[in-house]
């Protein structure tokens, strides 16, 4: 005989666990299951063991969906203030990093533990090793056949996430699931995750691994972000790799600004006139790290002292410096990204309350659905949000 609940949940996340504690608080009878050991793995390993939870800038802009206008209206109703004053109200202490990126003083475990007991004050069942065998939809709602049991509700939510970090209990269940009841899935790739290089692009970088630009501007068409990038031993990382990396398809022309913010022809001109028997590399090297600048100049720039360049050639330089061209092969893939872009189509999802228009009762929330942030803190913000504005209509 299977047990009955108004909702069952699938995955114990961020979305999974903030849709749980809105529904219950409620008075929705609710049973999240989770298929790994403990929920909210995610939220443990996240912004380094302080988790980034929120962005207090956060804005639709900062999201990529092939509907840019689904998240507006659950962002606009569960905001990042409304998330700051559940993590006050627990007494939990946190910083803003930079650009409105707010991390825990202490650890994400308390961001884990505050989620649990909203959880069991509104009296919402976990169950946690628990894997689902089958889903069937009937007039009496959905039957969710489980390891421990089965158990059917009117309502069935899907927080099960995306593909990124397999190890951490990321499956493709959603998307599955979105199949099954006839819902389109949009091509899923891994974002915000390090970009490779292969054949001459790497030979050229392989021995810089480990050296930083602390600033660059990466771009990819009209997007561009500016913070640092790294150098790996596959090929290149950092902020403004991760950001760009969602923006970046294969083939794509990816451009970096060494030097942005700076005129870039102008320094080198005022260069040419105060130190002119000083070498190009040299100069290069006091704008940035100095075994990248002498790589430049050993692989594509002419290297010369500076009173031998004249202005065309100053000006080629000064437009190569502010838009380099790197060639990436791929990205590491699933195993190190930290969203999956792409996933359940929103065309056929309510944007006030994630409910499927073509099944009643099925709801998608979180990263599973086809919203994908920003580094920042945003990709948490659609989780709250999202599984706020489907626990709010169960
Ligand atoms: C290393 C890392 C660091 C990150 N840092 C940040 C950060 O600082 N700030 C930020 O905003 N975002 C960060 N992110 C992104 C953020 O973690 C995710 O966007 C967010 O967790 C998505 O929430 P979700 O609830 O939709 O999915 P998840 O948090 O992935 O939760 C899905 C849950 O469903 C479970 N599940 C999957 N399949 C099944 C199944 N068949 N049955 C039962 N359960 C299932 C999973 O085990 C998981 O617990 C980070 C991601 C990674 C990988």
């Amino acid at each position: 005989m299977a047990e009955t609940f108004d909702a069952l949940i699938v995955g114990g996340g961020a979305a999974g666990l903030m849709c749980a504690l809105t529904a219950g608080q409620r008075g929705r009878r609710v049973l999240l299951v989770e298929h790994a050991n403990r929920v909210g793995k995610k939220i443990l390993m996240s912004g380094g063991g302080r988790c980034n939870f929120t962005n207090t800038g956060a804005t639709p802009a900062n999201f990529l969906s092939a509907n840019p206008h689904y998240c507006k209206s659950a962002l606009a109703r569960y905001t990042p203030a409304d998330f700051i004053a559940m993590v006050e109200r627990h007494g939990i202490q946190y910083h803003e990093k930079e650009l409105g990126q707010l991390f825990c003083d202490e650890s994400s475990k308390l961001i884990v533990k505050m989620l649990l007991d909203e959880c069991a004050a509104a009296g919402v069942r976990i169950e946690t090793s628990c894997s689902i065998e089958r889903v069937t939809h009937g007039d009496a709602g959905f039957h969710v056949h489980t390891t421990r049991g089965a158990s059917s509700a009117p309502a069935l939510v899907v927080a099960s996430g995306g593909l990124s970090i397999p190890s951490m209990g990321a499956s493709g269940f959603g998307y599955e699931l979105a199949r099954q009841f006839g819902h389109a899935v949009l091509p899923t790739r891994a974002g915000l995750v390090p970009l490779t290089l292969s054949g001459k692009h790497q030979e050229h970088y392989a021995d810089l691994a480990g050296v930083a630009l602390p600033r660059v501007e990466a771009r990819v068409g009209r997007q561009g972000f500016r913070a640092g990038l790294l150098f790996t031993h596959r090929g290149i990382s950092g902020p403004a790799i991760l950001q760009i990396s969602s923006y970046w398809q294969p083939g794509a022309d990816l451009r970096l600004d060494l030097l942005p913010g700076i005129d870039a022809l102008a320094t080198l001109q005022e260069l040419r006139q105060d130190r002119p028997a000083a070498e190009l590399k040299t100069v290069l090297g006091e704008l940035l790290p100095k075994r990248f600048a002498q790589r430049l100049c050993e692989a594509w720039l002419p290297n010369r002292p500076m009173k031998q360049f004249n202005a065309p050639e100053l000006r080629q330089i000064a437009t190569q410096l502010q838009a380099w061209p790197l060639t990436a092969s791929g990205t590491e893939g699933y195993r190190t990204a930290e969203v999956t872009l792409g996933g359940v189509d929103t065309d056929e999802l309510s944007s006030t309350t994630m409910q499927s228009r073509r099944v009643p009762g099925l709801y998608f929330i979180g990263e599973v659905v086809d919203v994908t942030g920003w580094l920042g803190g945003y990709n948490f913000q659609w989780a709250w949000a999202s599984g706020h504005a489907a626990g709010i209509a169960l």
